[in-house]
């Protein structure tokens, strides 16, 4: 079990929740915490838990932070670089990483050289580098734990026996649109993408969900966190989002780990690990959900996910164009710049026109996301 965390993202979906089982267990201590620019609930999270540090990335913001807190000993660091500083701050053994995008990559590869854990919201850190972080991970000798639900489920459906996986079964819950097809997309709006049937996540998660995005992106972070290949990984839409993912093994034995959708258990497990701990609400109710379905996903209108596949196949530099074409996508369709279709036919452009380089370093990584932004 954890003694102290880093949390990366703390005013998001994630970091609220790993505050609430922070909460629940005051034995986990918080180190620091950070934010893009949300610096009125990171005053509240700061006084409420103490850290040592707190980073808000908008430096103007980091300032007036620094005089709201001035009554109290946390230090406030403001910009890019004090995320870096979070992610490696002496005294925490773990760190969360909750922020969203490609931003959660360079403090990841910094907290793993500082030698710690790391409890694994953001997937887009494996999407892009997880040939470097799962590469250091094991030369630090530091645990990967997964956070995201499905790989959570995997991790502990699995229980150390990689050798004898047959295929990994990745469970969506279809997103917004499931059973919609092309023609019925047309007109979708930012506010009509925001509302995921059974998870209540930050903007980009639940858009990605609706387009199968995410579980693109889910198909490259199983790959990296258990070494199975992309065809081994079968995506099954389960719109009850009750079992949570399954591993079938050799022989042919599927093990699965259900429960209610609550993103609090895999965040508690990977503080935890590979205790158990008292969760005192959300028991699932097996009758009340009566029957659980599964169906073949439609990848005809939700192509993002074979394209994902794909890039995954591939390797090398196509899951960060993938990503980085997805996060501006979806950035701009959020602005109402670019229409919902629009979001998976500009990541094929992207995907289309770039050329591909295998083994990229984390500069090129981060020099073809920066290109990816100045192309829509
Ligand atoms: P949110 O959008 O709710 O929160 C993101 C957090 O990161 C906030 O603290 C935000 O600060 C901060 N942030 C935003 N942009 C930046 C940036 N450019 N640099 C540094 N910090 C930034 O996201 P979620 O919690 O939903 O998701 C976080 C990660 O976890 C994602 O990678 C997502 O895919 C993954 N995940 C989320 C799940 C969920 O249920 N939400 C489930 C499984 C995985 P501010 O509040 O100031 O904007
Ligand atoms: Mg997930």
């Amino acid at each position: 079990m954890v003694n102290k965390i880093s949390i990366l993202g703390s005013t998001g979906s994630i970091g609220t929740q790993t505050l609430e089982v922070v909460r629940e267990y005051p034995q986990i201590k918080v180190a620091a915490i950070t934010a893009n620019s949300n610096i009125k609930l990171l005053e509240a999270q700061a006084r409420e838990f103490s850290p040592e540090l707190v980073c808000v990335m908008d430096e103007k913001k980091a300032n007036e932070l620094r005089i709201k807190l001035s009554d109290t000993r946390v230090k406030v660091l403001g910009g890019r670089e004090s995320l870096i500083a979070a992610a490696t701050i002496p005294g925490a053994d773990t760190v969360v990483t909750a922020v969203v995008g490609i931003s959660g990559l360079r403090p990841t590869i910094e907290a793993i050289r500082a030698g710690k854990n790391i409890a694994l919201a953001n997937k887009e850190t494996l999407v892009t580098g997880g040939h470097i972080v799962t590469r250091l991970a094991k030369e630090y000798g530091v645990k990967l734990l997964p956070v995201d639900s499905e790989h959570s489920a995997i991790f502990q459906s699995l229980a150390g026996r990689n050798k004898e996986i047959k295929r990994i079964i990745l469970t969506a819950s279809g997103g917004a649109f499931v059973g919609k097809k092309r023609a019925d997309l047309i007109d979708i709006t930012p506010e009509k993408a925001l509302k995921n049937p059974n998870w209540d996540m930050g903007a980009k998660v639940t858009i990605d969900s609706s387009t199968l995005v995410n579980k693109g992106l889910e198909v490259i972070e199983a790959k990296w966190l258990f070494g199975v290949e992309v065809d081994r990984i079968k995506v099954v839409v389960h719109r009850q989002s009750v079992l949570h993912s399954a591993v079938e093994f050799v022989d042919n034995a599927v093990i699965a780990q259900l429960g209610a959708p609550d993103m609090r258990l895999p965040i508690q497990y990977a503080l935890t690990y590979p205790d158990r701990l008292p969760m005192r609400d959300n028991e699932l109710d097996l009758i009340q959900y009566g029957s659980l379905t599964f169906e073949e996903p439609d990848t005809d209108t939700f192509y993002a996910l074979e394209l994902a596949k794909h890039a995954g196949r591939e390797g090398g530099l196509l899951p960060t164009i993938f990503n980085s074409a997805d996060e501006v996508a979806v950035e701009k369709f959020m602005k109402g710049k670019l229409s919902y279709l629009g979001i998976t036919d500009f990541i094929a452009e992207e995907m289309n026109k770039f050329k591909n380089v295998p083994n990229p370093t984390v500069d090129e990584i981060l020099s073809a996301d920066a290109e990816i932004r100045t192309h829509i």
